[in-house]
């Protein structure tokens, strides 16, 4: 069963570098990484035989580019920075449509905006860790590096008693091994890539951020988004019903990784 669980679940290994953009990566950092059995296909056929109950993410490794294949679940994750007004219609608009999702948070934003935290929360949706300032982590020795990811683990624990489960590397598609390293040392032993890279941060209009998650999205994915692009707002709703479509749930990266 934990191998079953592996062929879609755990990523380890080396992943690409980059300078950073504006987005959550850098669009140099194409480049999946590689070893274990995370290579394998990512078409890995339904694993019927169904995980034990208990802790999920003690049966996930040190990074998750997507869920289970064959589950019909989705994880919107939103880069959380940006104007306040746009993270709250993005909220709200998720939780009209009966969805969940998952902000993972930049810590100067959440020192800027203290009330978004419970806000999230309170919504039903996960909160998680994108470092503290969103600087190029993959660039980072192993003390600057922790030090983003605690920073902000600081910062989320002061503001709702909790750090958050997940943690996202700033400005790279996949976490490298010293940021899995030092992840796991501030208390997330699991960072949090995606499969779907929506370019929303490139603000190429909403038509094509529809075009772009709907065109790639299929049950397990992981689709990275980012609060602070008004495209992204007004696309929300055409994704939504997109999935709602081809009956795609969007859940929390929690539910998503659940047994
Ligand atoms: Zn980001």
């Amino acid at each position: 069963m934990a191998i079953e669980r592996r062929e879609f679940l755990l990523l380890a290994g080396a992943a690409a570098t980059g300078a950073g953009l504006a987005g959550c990566t850098s669009t140099r950092s194409a480049v999946e990484p590689s070893g274990g059995s995370g290579s394998r296909s990512p078409e890995a056929g339904p694993s019927p035989s169904a995980s034990p109950r208990g802790d999920a993410s003690r049966q996930l490794g040190p990074q998750v580019v997507h869920g289970p294949r064959n589950r019909s679940r989705v994880a919107l994750t939103f880069h959380g920075q940006g104007p306040l007004p746009m993270a709250e219609a993005l909220l709200t608009e998720a939780e009209r449509a009966g969805a969940r999702v998952t902000v993972l948070a930049v810590g100067t934003w959440l020192a800027q905006y203290p009330q978004i935290a419970r806000r999230i929360l309170d919504g039903g949706h996960d909160l998680g860790n994108h470092t503290m300032h969103h600087l190029d982590i993959a660039a980072m020795d192993a003390s600057a590096a922790y030090a983003e990811i605690a920073g902000c683990a600081q910062r989320l624990h002061a503001l709702t008693g909790s750090a958050g489960r997940w943690f996202r590397p700033s400005q790279t598609h996949y976490a490298t091994p010293l940021i899995e390293r030092e992840a796991r040392r501030a208390g997330y032993p699991t960072c949090v890539s995606y499969d779907v890279d929506s370019l929303d941060y490139t603000d190429p209009g909403p038509d094509a951020i529809v075009a772009t998650v709907l065109g790639q999205t299929r049950p397990g994915s992981i689709v990275s988004l980012h609060f602070g692009h008004s495209g992204t707002v007004t696309a929300l709703p055409a994704i939504l019903r997109g999935l709602a479509s081809r009956s795609l749930r969007p859940v929390t990266l929690a539910s998503l990784l659940s047994s």
